[in-house]
């Protein structure tokens, strides 16, 4: 896509005098250059005229008509002089030199402002065309800009192109501003009204009640729906869970079949010499040969049909070969005297015809497939599984394999859910990491929430002032936050929230973003959310497990990693270290978090021998 080429004129007489720095210049400037941001994307643009003027008519526009008239630019953004003190003439020098006026822009912008400042009714901008060029006036104030362009950022590049003429790209930017989410142009909510604009203002205690685990589990159970059902393929079923109950097709086995390589004979002629008439082979029928008669019998293989009239099979072993013609036998001496029906599996002695294999609502595991495959089932009703998204917050954060930067760590969170989930046979989707700047968590949400019913999160939901997930979920997306602080460690500010798009629910699980604290409330609350969804209502396996090391305890609930081992048919939860919420080394052999529970006044700690329960990582039941 062609760029758009920008000019920028700042109206200030002190700025143009050197009595003051211009900060609206390059904050603009910085808005319409930088490529990682979603306005930046959208308002796809390279500076091509700059000037810094006095607050004088003619001078302003002298500037505007000469780069419109001389093509050097497709959009103008003046900043400045657009109030009401005696010099402000921005907006009569625009006027002057336009053909067109184009008044709805202003008034987004003004839609946009007027919600977080009343400052906003005294703006006397306009906007319009001159030739192929349009003209925005900008507030002079640099921190104004911003909510500026970003409530007209999405039309710039289809409004340039219908200027233009160009045929080529009008109708992709018309679907491309169509489909930008109304919302976050006009949204109630700016960075001064989310609290995230001074850090000395931000809150020091969170507005959240602290509620417990079991509480917080029991809240996401209910808001979970259940998702539809469809009809797959069952070597595809791996992991799927089960709609209704599963009745067999057929018998298995569908005929008597020998369990051994041996020789089909009539019990009752007990041991001695046989006549061998011939073989069955697993695979063929037994229709072709003689009728056994006493004193005879039929070689089988195993899982070859017994012929009719046998009722006994003879291991190999238990018999001797006393005659053979052209390599073929003729004579066996039976050893030992055979019982009735040994070696033979009845017709439907595994599984009977019409019988109840697999019930509702299990989990479809490789024994369950093939029972599926046994039965003559090559279909099968499964509830459908979430789409899920994994996504990352954090200035901080890289993508795995980059040159580190400095004060920057790699992104393991995101691999490491998708991982856990992918264990539970989900395929989750990666939403890469998001910058810790509004807009962009506000475009890359609205984006993910397009494509999934489930949205993970980690990081930006603790105390600092770039933790703003919990206000822009509620601001931008009208979200209902059900709890934002959960009584435990690691994991404290987890938080779960709903909203609807396009008539969808949605939900988003908002994890911390220390690794450990993660993957803790990934297993505690995301593995039973999408459980729930995905039609399972299995619930972890706790056991009781001793301690073996000493263990201090914290006021809040702790879920400690430990690897646990049977001995003497006692399971010894053993510690995999240091256990701070960082350190996912913590997490690795662990097969077990034990809940310890909250330091009392009488209680501070744990001594190795007294019994804890213990989560099973891996097993529900
Ligand atoms: P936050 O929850 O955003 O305050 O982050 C808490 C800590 O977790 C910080 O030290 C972050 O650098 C770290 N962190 C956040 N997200 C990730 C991630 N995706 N991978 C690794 N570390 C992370
Ligand atoms: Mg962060």
């Amino acid at each position: 896509m062609t760029m758009i080429r920008y000019g920028i004129l700042i109206v200030s007489d002190s700025c143009s005098s050197g009595d003051r720095k211009d900060l609206s210049g390059p904050e603009i400037k910085n808005i319409i250059t930088n490529k990682s941001t979603d306005i930046g994307k959208l308002l796809n643009g390279t500076i091509t005229c700059e000037e810094i003027v006095e607050d004088n008519e003619y001078k302003i526009m002298d500037f505007l008509a000469t780069w419109c008239d001389q093509n050097k630019v497709d959009v103008i953004l003046t900043s400045g002089g657009t109030g009401f003190s005696e010099r402000d003439v921005t907006p009569e020098a625009t006027k002057k030199i336009i053909q067109k006026e184009a008044p709805c822009i202003i008034f987004s912008m003004f839609l946009n402002s007027i919600k977080w400042t009343p400052m906003a009714m005294l703006s006397r901008a306009i906007s319009g065309i001159r030739g192929k060029t349009l003209i925005i006036n900008l507030p002079g104030s640099h921190k104004a800009v911003k909510e500026c362009l970003t409530a007209v950022a999405p039309a710039i590049s289809h409004a340039v192109d219908l200027l233009l003429n160009d045929k080529s790209s009008v109708i992709k930017t018309h679907n491309a501003v169509q489909n930008f989410s109304f919302k976050f142009c006009h949204t109630p909510a700016s960075t001064e009204m989310l609290g995230l604009h001074n850090v000395s203002e931000r809150s020091r205690s969170s507005p959240y009640p602290m509620i417990s685990v079991e509480e917080a589990k029991s809240i996401i159970f209910k808001e979970a729906y259940v998702m539809n059902v469809e009809t797959i393929n069952i070597s595809n079923a791996l992991g799927r869970v089960i709609k209704n109950n599963v009745y067999s097709q057929c018998d298995l086995p569908p005929f008597r079949a020998s369990i051994k390589d041996g020789y089909a004979v009539i019990a009752s002629d007990r041991a001695g010499k046989r006549k061998v008439l011939g073989g069955v082979k697993a695979g063929s029928t037994t229709t072709i040969l003689p009728k056994l008669l006493p004193g005879t019998c039929i070689r089988v293989n195993t899982g070859a049909p017994v012929p009719d009239g046998a009722n006994a099979v003879v291991q190999v072993e238990d018999t001797k070969l006393i005659e053979t013609l052209n390599s073929e036998e003729v004579v066996v001496d039976i050893l030992i005297s055979p019982k009735a029906e040994q070696d033979i599996r009845p017709i439907g002695s595994d599984i009977e015809k019409n019988s109840l294999v697999l019930s509702e609502n299990i989990k479809i595991g490789a024994a369950e497939i093939g029972i599926l495959a046994a039965c003559g089932c090559k279909e099968i009703d499964v509830y459908k599984q979430p789409v899920i998204g994994i996504l990352s917050t954090g200035d901080e954060l890289q993508e795995v394999g980059e040159p580190l930067l400095p004060g920057h760590v790699y992104d393991s969170n995101k691999l490491t859910l998708m991982s856990i989930l992918e264990e539970n046979n989900f395929k989750p989707l990666d939403m890469g990491i998001a910058q810790d700047d509004e807009m962009t968590i506000v475009q890359t949400i609205t984006n993910a929430l397009k494509a999934v019913d489930v949205l993970i999160t980690t990081g930006s939901v603790s105390m600092g002032d770039k933790d703003m997930l919990k206000p822009i979920l509620k601001h931008y997306f009208g979200a209902t936050l059900h709890f934002g602080r959960v009584n435990m460690k690691p994991g404290k500010p987890t938080t779960f929230a709903t909203c609807m798009l396009n008539n969808k629910k949605k939900y988003l699980l908002c994890l911390p973003g220390n690794p450990v604290s993660a993957t803790v409330t990934t297993h505690l609350f995301v593995l039973p959310l999408l459980n729930k969804m995905q039609g399972l209502s299995s619930k972890p396996i706790i056991v009781q497990a001793e301690l073996t090391s000493d263990y201090q305890l914290d006021p809040r609930p702790e879920y400690a990693r430990v690897t646990l081992k049977w001995s003497d048919k006692i399971a010894k939860a053993y510690s995999t270290g240091n256990q701070i919420s960082s350190k996912l080394l913590s997490c690795q052999n662990a097969n077990a978090f034990i809940i310890l529970p909250g330091s009392t006044n009488q209680k501070t700690s744990l001594k190795a021998g007294e019994y804890v329960p213990a989560m099973l990582l891996g097993f529900n039941q």
